[in-house]
């Protein structure tokens, strides 16, 4: 039922519109027109000026003909990453790329034209099914930020899916935790060939910190990075100040707590073993630490209606579907924070974030059938 040539169609004609996040105005008026034309009550939120963004989430309530059954979220974001400005999809066989010079952009707009297909073909073949609400969201690749300014109380479901993923037949379910860091080391300015003695280098502690602490993986549930360091003026100068700025994931909310307090203590243990006297006063290294939550872990349980719905929804097209957790955030785990059990299915978007990006026309229809059976299915089972 799903009519593939829309859809790729959709597909490229949104590949071509420019939307890096902040600037996902164009996309969103395309996609807004869409939407009304499918008979949906559609407006953007105040998103876009709380970001700093030139649009706001966009949101729709599209009613089915089951007034009974349970209301269902379909979700997917509308920025890209960079390089990610005048992409041209080029398509070999159903095999889509970009030319090579930026991204594909099939992350996130494979889930978005997904979504729009399965509201067409719903309307077109008359089919059953009960409210759908959509959320198109800005600037999930700079921290989720839009879906974490979306008021869902002005949602009618509960419970729904992100189209978010990789590869056909998963559903991630359970996803990280994350903070983000800023550290400043401070240490105190001297010159380094007159003087060298009466400074303390802001640097080399930085260096002593970061070397002393438990990075990359940690264990199967945690990871860790430094990822960011800047400091320093010039070569004759003991630098006074280093700016590291990094993060820590965690499926545990105890072992991301435990990691972030180790990261501190290494660059606090490695500033209080430098100071100096100078003229009868001491002069003490420190350290500034600014961590931030940066967003919660989805957590959908195995046994929960929704895991049950897609598992069923797949059998019917003969796919078997896996839960699986992974080390990335998305709007799934905002959405889930805020009350909701919303888990993440795939699209068939591929080294997605890479001028190498590809998706395969098949895995993009596939999870178009997938999505499909999945709302009629909750509309059938929720009506009863
Ligand atoms: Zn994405």
């Amino acid at each position: 039922m799903i009519n593939e040539e829309r859809l790729k169609n959709l597909l490229i004609e949104l590949i071509r519109i420019d939307s890096l996040s902040r600037k996902e105005r164009d996309v969103a008026m395309r996609l807004k027109r869409e939407l009304e034309a499918l008979g949906a009550e559609v407006w953007i939120d105040d998103a876009g000026e709380k970001v700093g963004g030139n649009v706001g989430n966009l949101i729709a309530h599209w009613d089915g003909d089951s007034p009974n059954a349970s209301p269902f979220l379909l979700s997917a974001h509308m920025d890209t990453v960079a390089p990610g400005e005048g992409v041209a999809p080029v398509l070999k066989g159903t095999i889509l790329k970009s030319d090579g010079s930026t991204v594909l952009g099939g992350d996130d707009k494979s889930g978005v034209a997904i979504i729009c297909e399965v509201l067409r073909v719903l309307k077109e073949k008359k089919l059953h099914c009960g409210a759908l609400d959509v959320v198109f969201t800005i600037c999930e690749e700079a921290g989720l930020i839009g879906a974490k300014c979306l008021d869902v109380s002005r949602l009618r479901a509960r419970t729904g899916l992100v189209l978010d993923s990789d590869s056909v037949g998963f559903l991630f379910t359970k996803a990280p935790a994350a903070n983000r860091f800023e550290f400043i080391v401070h240490g105190l300015e001297a010159h380094a060939g007159v003087c060298p003695e009466k400074g303390i280098s802001a640097i080399q502690i930085a260096a002593e910190g970061v070397s002393r602490m438990k990075l990359g993986r940690i264990d199967a549930e945690t990871t860790a990075n430094i990822g960011v360091i800047e400091g320093g003026v010039a070569v004759n100068i003991i630098p006074n100040s280093v700016l590291l700025k990094g993060e820590a994931r965690s499926h545990s909310e105890e072992k991301l707590a435990e990691q972030t307090a180790h990261m501190i203590r290494c660059l606090e243990e490695a500033a209080a073993r430098h100071e100096l006297k100078l003229d009868g006063q001491v002069f003490r290294a420190g350290m500034e630490a600014k961590v931030e939550r940066d967003y919660d872990r989805m957590n959908v349980a195995d046994d929960f209606p929704l895991v049950h719905l897609v598992r069923v929804a797949g059998k019917n097209l003969g796919i078997e579907v896996k839960t699986q957790s992974t080390g990335g955030g998305c709007d799934a785990n905002v959405f889930n924070k805020k009350g909701l059990e919303v888990a993440n299915l795939s699209t068939g978007m591929r080294e997605i974030h890479t001028v190498k990006e590809w998706l395969d026309l098949n895995d993009l229809y596939l999870s178009a059938r997938m999505v499909l059976e999945i709302v009629q299915l909750n509309a059938a089972g929720s009506a009863e």
